[in-house]
C-alpha cells in the first residue's frame, strides 16, 4: 500500500515535481494494482486469450478509471494528463505487470501526434489533420467501450532504423499515395503493441522513401478496415499482456484528412519517438519496485545461515543497491518529466539536448534493471524461479525494457550526440545505400 504520508515518500516524490492532482492520481493507480493486478500477477502471461484475467482488468483501468482517455485534449473530453502524471501512472501499474502498463501507454501513444499538433504551435494544415482525426476518433476513447490504440511503426526490416532519426524516414517500407481524396497504404508493419486489437492505428509510412522528410507521412487508420489484416499473436519471453503482432496493409484507403505529410509529420513523429522516455524509465523503476517488495518480505521470513537472509551482510548489499538504483531512476524519470511538461524553459522534447537527456536517463534504468533483477533472485534461492513466488516475473519483464525504443544502443549513440558528431546513420560507405 502506498503511504503517501510516510517522510520516505515525500522524499522520493517531492513537491517540486509532483502536484497534489498528481498525487491523488498516483494513489488511485497504486490502490487499483494493489487490488485488481498483485493478487493475479502469477497468471498473467497464462492467460493465453486474455479473456480471464487481462481484459477484464483492462477494462477497469482503461474504462472505469478512464485512462483510454489521458491522451486525449480536455476540448475533446480527455484528461490530457501532464507528463508527470503519466509517469506515475505507468511506474505503479508497472509494479504489477509491465504488460497491462504498456498497453495502457500505447493507448495514449497513439495520441501523441495530434495532442501535439492540437495543443502547440504548428500550421493550420497540421491543426486541421489534428481536428479531423480527434472529431472522428476521440469521442470512442470517451465513451464507456473499451478501445485501444497502436502506433505503428515499426517493420521487419531494422525497426531502430525507422527510429533512428538520422536516417530522416529513408528506410521505411510502407508507402502512401495520394489518389483523389485518399491515402493508399500498402506495405507490413511488425511488432507495435495493441497491433491486433486496436481499433486506430497511428501509421508511419513514407511517400517516396528516396525524398525523406518531405515524403515522410502519418496517417490514422481504425481497424476493422478493409484491407488491414494481421499475423499471429507473438509468444514472448514475458509481458503477455501487451500484443504484438504484423499488420498488413493491402490498398487500404482512407480519407485525405486522416494524413499529414512532411517537415511537420515528421517533427510530430520526432517528438511522438521522445514522448516515452520518461514513462518507459518509469516503468522500469515500477518494475524493480515490485521485485525489490517481493525480496524484502521472503528474505525477511526465510532463514539461513542461521538468521533472516536479509540479515546477511551479503544480502544487505544487493537489497540496498536495488534501493539505491529505485531513488535515483525515481529522481531521474521525476525530473525528464517535469522537464518535458516544461517545454517553454526546457526546449521540445525533439531537440538533440533533450533527446540526449531522455535516453540517458532511459538507458540508466532499463539496462540497471535485468542484472539487479537477476542477482536478486540469488536471494530466494530456487523459490525465485518459480511463478507463484511472484518474482520470476519480473526477470521476464526486465529483459524487454531495454529492448524497445531502439534498443539501449541507440540510446547511448543519441545520448552522444549532445557532445559531438556521431554519425550512426544506416547510410554511407560500408552501410546502406540511399534509396535512389
Ligand atoms: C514488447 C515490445 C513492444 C513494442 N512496441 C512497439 C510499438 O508500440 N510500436 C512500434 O512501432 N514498435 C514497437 N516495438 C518494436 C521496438 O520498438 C523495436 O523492436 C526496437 O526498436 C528494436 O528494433 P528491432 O528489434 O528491429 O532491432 P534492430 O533494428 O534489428 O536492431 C538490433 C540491434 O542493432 C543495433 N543497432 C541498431 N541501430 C544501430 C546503429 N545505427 N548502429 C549500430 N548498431 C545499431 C542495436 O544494438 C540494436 O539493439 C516493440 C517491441 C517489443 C519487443
Amino acid at each position: 500500500m502506498l503511504d503517501q504520508t510516510s517522510q520516505w515518500y515525500k522524499l522520493q516524490y517531492p513537491e517540486c515535481f509532483v502536484n497534489e492532482e498528481e498525487r491523488m492520481l498516483q494513489k488511485t493507480l497504486a490502490d487499483f494494482t494493489d487490488k485488481e493486478i498483485m493478487p493475479v500477477r502469477d497468471k498473467i502471461d497464462d492467460d493465453v486469450t486474455h479473456e480471464k484475467i487481462i481484459n477484464p482488468i483492462l477494462k477497469k483501468l482503461q474504462v472505469d478509471l478512464g485512462c483510454q482517455k489521458n491522451a486525449i485534449p480536455k476540448d475533446y473530453g480527455g484528461n490530457q494528463l501532464s507528463i508527470v502524471g503519466c509517469a506515475l501512472k505507468q511506474e505503479q501499474i508497472a509494479r504489477g505487470d509491465y504488460g497491462i502498463s504498456m498497453h495502457s501507454a500505447v493507448t495514449e501513444w497513439v495520441w501523441v501526434p495530434t495532442l501535439l499538433a492540437h495543443l502547440a504551435p504548428f500550421s493550420p494544415a497540421a491543426k486541421a489533420w489534428a481536428k479531423a482525426v480527434l472529431d472522428e476518433f476521440a469521442p470512442r476513447f470517451t465513451s464507456n467501450e473499451f478501445h485501444a490504440g497502436c502506433f505503428n511503426m515499426s517493420e521487419t526490416e531494422s525497426a531502430c532504423d525507422i527510429e533512428n532519426s538520422l536516417n530522416e524516414g529513408r528506410t521505411i517500407k510502407v508507402t502512401a499515395k495520394l489518389e483523389g481524396n485518399e491515402w493508399v497504404i500498402n506495405g507490413n508493419k511488425f511488432w507495435a503493441s495493441n497491433a491486433g486489437i486496436a481499433d486506430l492505428n497511428c501509421v508511419v509510412c513514407n511517400m517516396d522513401p528516396k525524398l525523406g522528410i518531405d515524403a515522410f507521412t502519418l496517417v490514422y487508420v481504425p481497424e476493422p478496415w478493409p484491407g488491414v489484416s494481421h499475423g499471429k499473436f507473438e509468444v514472448k519471453c514475458g509481458m503477455q499482456a501487451d500484443r504484438n503482432t504484423s499488420t498488413y496493409f493491402d490498398n487500404v484507403r482512407v480519407p485525405k484528412e486522416w494524413g499529414l505529410q512532411g517537415p511537420e509529420a515528421w517533427a510530430l513523429f520526432k517528438n511522438t519517438l521522445a514522448a516515452p522516455m520518461p514513462l518507459n524509465a518509469a516503468h522500469a523503476v515500477g518494475i524493480l519496485q515490485g521485485a525489490f517488495d517481493v525480496l524484502l518480505e521472503y528474505t525477511g521470513e526465510r532463514v539461513a545461515g542461521g538468521k533472516p537472509i536479509r540479515k546477511h551482510l551479503s544480502s544487505a548489499t544487493i537489497l540496498g543497491e536495488m534501493a539505491s538504483v529505485i531513488t535515483v531512476g525515481r529522481s531521474a524519470f521525476l525530473e525528464l518529466a517535469h522537464q518535458y511538461d516544461h517545454m517553454e524553459i526546457y526546449g521540445g522534447w525533439d531537440t538533440e539536448s533533450m533527446m540526449a537527456k531522455g535516453h540517458a536517463v532511459h538507458v540508466f534504468i532499463t539496462t540497471k534493471l535485468p542484472e539487479l533483477i537477476l542477482k536478486g533472485m540469488e536471494l530466494m534461492g530456487c523459490y525465485g524461479y518459480i511463478r507463484e513466488n511472484h518474482y520470476e516475473k519480473y526477470y521476464r519483464d526486465a529483459a524487454v525494457a531495454k529492448l524497445v525504443l531502439a534498443g539501449v544502443q541507440y540510446g547511448y549513440f543519441a545520448t552522444c550526440r549532445q557532445f559531438y558528431d556521431l554519425d550512426y546513420s544506416s547510410f554511407g560507405p560500408g552501410k546502406l545505400k540511399k534509396p535512389s
